[in-house]
């Protein structure tokens, strides 16, 4: 899933989690939080420059971080529910979903059962990167594959309605 899928699908996952677990309205503050939450796994991209990877190279096997490992997400939401179970379910669902939209039409998928075995699964995977397919490259031959363009469009769009709600 690209950024754009992730940020709307975790928009509309805080939206649900606000409503159906907490049964309130989300402001834009949690709806923001949510986003980030819903994208801390890729924030290992942040730490890319620092480790030498460079743009092109296969973003440091990205899905075989432990950042996309969904036992680290099951620790912290455990850990973190010794302070507050709230945060533990927010943080727990949205990045657990993070993985299994990794998990959607990749070309590697994400390692669900890690450290048991290294094996990455990923449904309807295909060669997303073969060629050397990178950046604007990649997107552009990514989103035109209808079980890619479709829940990123889907994600995108009510994503957008959220915040839509949110802020009007
Ligand atoms: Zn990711």
């Amino acid at each position: 899933m690209t950024q754009g899928g992730h940020i709307g699908a975790s928009l509309v996952l805080a939206c649900a989690i606000e409503h159906l677990a907490f049964r309130s309205t989300p402001g834009p503050g949690i709806l923001v939080v949510g986003a980030l939450l819903g994208n801390l796994p890729d924030f290992d991209a942040l730490a890319a420059p620092f480790l030498g990877h460079r743009l092109g190279q296969r973003r440091l096997h990205h899905h075989r971080f432990v950042t996309h490992t969904p036992l680290l997400y099951l620790l912290l939401s455990l850990f973190i529910a010794l302070f507050s179970p709230e945060w533990a379910l927010r943080v727990g669902v949205l990045t657990l979903f993070h993985l299994v939209l990794d998990s959607w039409h990749t070309d590697d998928g994400v390692m669900w059962l890690w450290p048991l075995n290294k094996r990455q699964f990923s449904l309807w995977p295909y060669p997303a990167h073969a060629e050397g397919r990178f950046g604007w490259e990649f997107y552009r031959h990514h989103l035109r594959r209808p079980l890619a363009l479709i829940p990123e469009m889907a994600f995108a769009l009510s994503g957008g309605a959220v915040l839509a709600a949110a802020f009007g």
